[in-house]
């Protein structure tokens, strides 16, 4: 098996998981009439997330693989936290992971429906305006261990709760004056079955509907209903809404008939050194803290795509870490390894040095220079070759050399031969300081037989450098990007401790003083590259003309366990 096959992501859709043997039971059963329609229901109060992109593989997968449908709805019921800037990224993520929705619908859209559903319940007892301000509304629901007692106005008649929602929804009482509950059992081990509510008032201009509404269903309402209208099959969810579930049967059995969606939950993915919470991730970005929801090291999916993670390196671990009913939490280095493993296929290697140090290769003529031919990708022969200009000064990375070398540095040092890549052979003869002792520049000299990186004599070198030629070399700004959190649970609290408090200091540095091969001068979003011997980069927006700006994606290894290790 050759390394690139051996690398060939596991294809996610031939994994059976859980939800899809049960769509699979339902499919030969003949349930749903042989039909699967999933939806994915993002409210848009922030920017998609990786866990987000969990759920939209798993809806959109399903749905693909057995012939079904997949709608993108909003779940915009609650308008204080929503905007269309929200709308807008989500379609846009959603594309940009490459899936495509059967229909795009807004829980807005039935607003006018879900009312008419609400007033049938009333028309059948099954639901009642309460005049309990919320206060007595929590006291009157019980706990856990305590049972609930009947809200004072649960046996009004129906006709008092048809006037009394009527004018709600025409606005003749202030916000929190009454709500809509669901009559289900105020004795129910289950919280969410004592008398739900429904519906509350609340005066705030919506995205989408404007000031046409001041009562907005609850969630928990619109969800299943809205679930029931678009003739969903399988409702996939995260498991805190198990205890839902109840809630959401009793909403499709009174308001459907005939076929219901059946609602499955799954665990959400956990990843370590990260935060997924929106409102969370969204303080960050009030805060400044990051420098906006596409900060590269946020783990939105806007955010990566600016690090450079590609859609499929997305998918690829989706599917990998599979679903299942458990759970658990994900090393960031398994989203990584699927990144790595995506770029090392096709990226193209270039070279560039991050902080160069200068070498004058003394026995290279001076006004001379050559083109030599380097290779796109040795993972990629296809990829094919380029020319790299070598003159007479060039830069190398600072780390590339060594005074005093310890032990084991094979690099460059004084009387020390190593390879430049693609290029020659080349000793390092004189150490040149400036007045504070530092290193300013290398005398070396180079060996003509050695041109392309062989020595005809077959004599052999430890280390093999990368470089650019310093007259041709395109100045760039490259940002290095670490974990946004320097521990593993930022949300573990402890000592009033918040998430904000585990912010890593060095999630960020800018590098100012780099130097790329020219190949790179017109390098444009969204090009991802390999700089040889450093890491996955990718063109960042901020670059201008003249004035370009790499992000990190990832380094070439795992360099972050090994630094853990050491301390
Ligand atoms: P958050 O807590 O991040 O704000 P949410 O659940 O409130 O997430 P929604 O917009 O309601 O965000 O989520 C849309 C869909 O994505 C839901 O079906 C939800 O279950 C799913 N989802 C959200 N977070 C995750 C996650 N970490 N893993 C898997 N699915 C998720
Ligand atoms: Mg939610």
């Amino acid at each position: 098996m050759s390394q690139s096959e051996e690398s060939t992501p596991a294809a996610p859709s031939s994994a059976i998981d859980f939800i899809r043997s049960i769509i699979d039971e339902d499919l030969v059963a003949g349930r749903h009439h042989g039909r699967v329609a999933t939806r994915f229901p993002p409210e848009p109060n922030g920017y998609l997330h990786i866990g987000h992109a969990k759920s939209i593989c798993l809806n959109f997968g399903v749905a693909a693989e057995r012939g079904g449908t997949c709608n993108l709805r909003f779940d915009d019921t609650n308008p204080a936290k929503e905007d269309v800037e929200y709308v807008e990224a989500i379609k846009t993520d959603v594309s940009w992971l490459g899936f495509e929705w059967d229909g795009l619908f807004f829980a807005s859209d039935y607003f006018e429906r879900l009312y008419q559903f609400a007033v049938t319940l009333i028309g059948r007892d099954k639901a009642y305006v309460d005049s309990l301000s919320a206060e007595d509304i929590r006291a009157y629901r019980g706990t856990l261990t305590a049972r609930g007692r009947n809200s004072p106005y649960r046996d009004r008649p129906t006709a008092e709760s048809l006037d009394l929602f009527a004018r709600m929804r025409a606005g003749e009482f202030p916000d929190g004056a009454h709500v809509l509950r669901a009559k289900i059992d105020m004795a129910s081990p289950n919280l969410n079955l004592r008398d739900p509510t429904l519906y509350r008032i609340r005066r705030a201009t919506h995205h989408r509907t404007g000031d046409a509404w001041c009562i907005y269903p609850m969630y928990d309402f619109a969800h299943p209903v809205s679930d029931a209208i678009e003739r969903i099959t399988h409702s996939l969810c995260t498991l805190e809404f198990e205890d839902h579930r109840p809630l959401y049967d009793w909403c499709v059995e009174n308001l459907t008939v005939g076929d219901r969606p059946q609602q499955i939950e799954f665990a959400r993915l956990n990843l370590n050194y990260t935060i997924m919470s929106k409102r969370k991730l969204l303080q960050l970005v009030q805060q400044q803290r990051v420098s906006g929801w596409d900060d590269p090291r946020m783990p939105t999916l806007s955010g990566l795509r600016r690090r450079g993670y590609t859609p499929e390196s997305i998918r690829d671990f989706c599917g990998r870490i599979g679903v299942a009913k458990k759970e658990n939490i994900i090393d960031m280095a398994q989203l990584e390894h699927s990144i790595r493993e995506d770029l090392n296929k096709r990226a193209p290697r270039v070279m560039a040095v991050l902080r160069p140090l200068k070498v004058v290769i003394t026995n290279y003529p001076e006004r001379q220079e050559e083109q030599l031919e380097a290779r796109n990708n040795p993972e990629d022969l296809s990829a094919g070759t380029r020319q790299v200009p070598f003159s007479r000064v060039l830069y190398i990375e600072r780390d590339d050399f060594r005074e005093d070398p310890p032990k084991k540095f094979f690099r460059l040092s004084p009387g020390r031969e190593v390879r430049l890549r693609c290029a020659y052979f080349i000793t390092c003869t004189e150490v040149v300081k400036n007045e504070r002792g530092e290193v300013v520049e290398l005398r070396c000299v180079y060996d003509p037989a050695t041109r392309g990186g062989d020595a005809p004599d077959g004599r052999r070198v430890k280390a093999t450098l990368h470089w650019v030629s310093a007259e041709h070399a395109v100045p760039v700004e490259v940002r290095l990007y670490d974990r946004l959190f320097s521990v593993e649970d930022p949300e573990r609290g402890g000592d009033g401790q918040t998430f904000l408090d585990y912010l890593n200091p060095a999630s960020l540095e800018v590098l100012t003083d780099c130097k790329a091969e020219p190949s790179l001068a017109s390098a444009a979003v969204p090009l991802r590259v390999q700089f040889e011997r450093l890491g996955y980069f990718c063109v960042d927006p901020d670059s201008r003309a003249g004035a370009l700006v790499f992000n990190r994606t990832v380094s070439l290894r795992d360099t972050w366990a090994r630094i853990e290790q050491r301390q």
